[in-house]
């Protein structure tokens, strides 16, 4: 049997699980040859639950349940100006109770209007967090943290999430979720040869790829196109954070680098800034299944996807899972974008 106990683990709910795992018919009619056999699938943690939607929601059952179990009143996080993962942590603070502070910096190289204050900017302030906006270089954890003691000491009980909700006890949302996607593969009987995310903070590879191997299948199974840092960087973050989360569920179970799948070249010249790929990838799905990709994530990862199918580098006959993560708020941020191309 195909599962997890996370029963020990404290956790509210932010989304409704499973999320439908759905067929890419129409992307498939339209790729027709270049498809190479491959059978493509998606995995829908964009559906709604709280907050619009998104990967952060699994991490966040985990983070604020701890939170909450440990008496905390103020949840405090930080990310990009137009971070998804301030914006569900703002309204799954919303929803369960709790205060919420933001430090936002402005370190992608975009000035314009609706980057500055549409998208997940403006929804910030409709969530009713308090948001702090730093230069692109300050140092938020370090600001965040000394925010915490500053309230601490005026008798409130702080939680400080890092970037991206990653810390080991949120990446046990992902490890729940391959568990999830192993169940459901055995209902569809579709054995998934690849379950592809994108990669940014690392929480979301590291917990499928911990998930995976607690249940004694191959990590490799998960893989990621990396979008924040680089390949390399990207490897050793989401060994860490996956080894660091076994630590909580199967400790003596160690990965090694090998055991971690990520491709970094479809990045572009960095975090937040759009690819021709991302463009079309985008464009693509909205096009032929009336999906939401967002520019800044799953655009970039299943840009990388798209390219390496129509290269012939997964095997005919394989059926490959994306996982669908949200981010749909950024497309407004990235109206201009968009726009010109
Ligand atoms: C954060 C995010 C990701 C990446 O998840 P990580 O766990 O940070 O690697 C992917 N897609 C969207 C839309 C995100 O907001």
């Amino acid at each position: 049997m195909d599962s997890l106990d996370l029963a020990t683990f404290p956790r509210l709910s932010f989304l409704a699980r499973p999320t439908p795992i759905e067929p890419l018919e129409g992307l498939g009619r339209h790729l027709g040859a270049a498809l190479n056999g491959v059978r493509l699938f998606v995995k829908r943690d964009d559906l709604a639950g709280v907050g619009g939607g998104g990967n952060k929601l699994r991490k966040l059952e985990f983070l604020l349940g701890a939170a909450r179990a440990e008496g905390a009143d103020t949840v405090i996080t930080v990310g990009a100006l137009q971070s998804n993962h301030a914006r569900l942590t703002a309204a799954a603070a919303a929803r369960s109770g709790f205060a919420c502070e933001l430090f936002l910096t402005r370190s992608v190289p975009r000035t314009d209007a609706d980057y500055a204050g549409n998208g997940n900017r403006l929804l910030d302030d409709l969530f009713g967090a308090r948001v702090h906006e730093l230069p692109g270089e300050a140092d938020s954890l370090g600001l965040a943290e000394a925010r915490a003691e500053t309230l601490r000491a005026e008798g409130r009980r702080v939680y400080v999430f890092p970037s991206g909700g990653s810390s080991p006890v949120g990446c046990l949302g992902y490890a729940a979720c391959a568990a999830e996607i192993l169940s459901q593969s055995a209902e569809m009987g579709v054995d998934f040869a690849h379950i592809v995310t994108a990669n940014g903070s690392a929480g979301t590879h590291a917990g499928l790829a911990a998930g995976l191997a607690a249940i004694g299948r191959d990590p490799r199974l998960a893989k990621s196109y990396a979008v924040l840092a680089e390949e390399s960087e990207a490897a050793r973050l989401t060994l860490d954070k996956a080894n660091a989360t076994l630590a909580l569920l199967a400790p003596g179970t160690h990965l090694t680098p090998g055991q971690i799948a990520i491709d970094g070249s479809h990045r572009g010249r960095g975090y937040g800034i759009p690819t021709p790929g991302m463009l079309e990838a985008v464009r693509l799905m909205a096009r032929t299944e009336g999906l939401l990709l967002d520019p800044v994530y799953s655009g970039k990862a299943f840009g990388g996807l798209l390219h390496d199918v129509r290269a012939g580098r997964y095997r005919p006959g394989d059926a490959v899972l994306f996982v669908m993560t949200g981010g749909v708020p950024g497309i407004f941020a990235y109206k201009g974008a968009f726009a010109d191309a």
